[in-house]
């Protein structure tokens, strides 16, 4: 998989309109909506660099899922929609409901370690910012989550620029944030990882609004990790892009981890006569 065109750092006129583009823009507006899993064989034929229906009937679905007027036209609108931050994970083809559930851990107890730190945040503000996603989740669902220094971990959490190892290199600043991998058998050797760009802006402090708020995204991307895809419900913690700090799970971040592992446990202290 490569990298997803920027559409933040790509000089598009604002008043281009479907078939006004030119090869190139239409060229990476294509790229980017391959790459999410808009562009569909049943659409019929692609033409590179034309905006043909196979193009205009991608645009539609995106704006479909992004809850835009569905004109099948890059209006100002869906430029914009593409333009923001986002995940760098694609948009499973939606069927039907919000949330979707991909697969899951088999136990309950997660283990998870850091493999890199960022360079724009001191490391105890992302172990706490991270302990805190981890708990909006735990707190929902029969999951519970542990740092552990050695052994294998379930999830591996690292910061990098660019290429990093994987076939999913980082964009630079905006565009792609983070991504990261489903439980296994989804991932292979990666299952449960998750990825953070370090040439974001990231933040630790919620009334930073220049900032890329680090709890929000990481709560986002350990929905990956614990096996959900993309909500088409804007105001889900799942949807695709970034509009700012969201520090807690919607109700249908809620059905879709629970769909996946049930109601927290009562645990045996609850149950004590007081
Ligand atoms: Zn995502
Ligand atoms: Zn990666």
């Amino acid at each position: 998989m490569t990298t997803p065109p920027n559409i933040s750092q790509m000089q598009i006129n604002d008043m281009l309109y479907a078939r006004d583009m030119a090869g190139d823009e239409v060229h990476a507006i294509q790229s980017y909506l391959r790459h999410y899993g808009y562009l569909q064989d049943q659409f019929g034929a692609l033409h590179d660099g034309e905006y043909d229906e196979a193009t205009e009937k991608a645009v539609r679905l995106y704006q479909c899922c992004f809850g835009l007027p569905v004109s099948g036209a890059l209006d100002q609108a869906t430029l914009c929609e593409m333009a923001k931050p986002r995940c760098g994970f694609v948009d499973i083809p939606p069927i039907g409901g919000a949330f979707t559930a991909i697969s899951r851990w088999e136990q309950s107890d997660i283990t998870y370690r850091f493999n890199s730190f960022s360079t724009k945040i001191a490391k105890a503000d992302i172990e706490r910012d991270v302990a805190s996603a981890f708990d909006l989740w735990s707190e929902q669902c029969d999951l519970r989550f542990a740092m552990s220094a050695d052994g294998t971990v379930d999830i591996e959490i690292e910061f990098a620029q660019g290429a990093h190892g994987d076939e999913n290199p980082f964009d630079g600043p905006s565009g792609v944030l983070a991504h990261a991998f489903f439980p296994p058998p989804n991932g292979g050797p990666l299952a449960g990882d998750t990825h953070f760009d370090d040439d974001e802006n990231w933040t630790c402090n919620v009334g930073d609004s220049q900032g890329i708020d680090f709890l929000t995204v990481a709560a986002h991307e350990f929905g990956h990790a614990i096996g959900l895809g993309h909500s088409r419900q804007r105001g889900a913690l799942m949807f695709p892009s970034y509009s700012g700090p969201q520090r807690f799970l919607a109700p249908d971040d809620i059905a879709g981890c629970q769909s996946l592992y049930g109601p927290p446990s009562v645990s045996d202290t609850d149950n004590c006569p007081s």
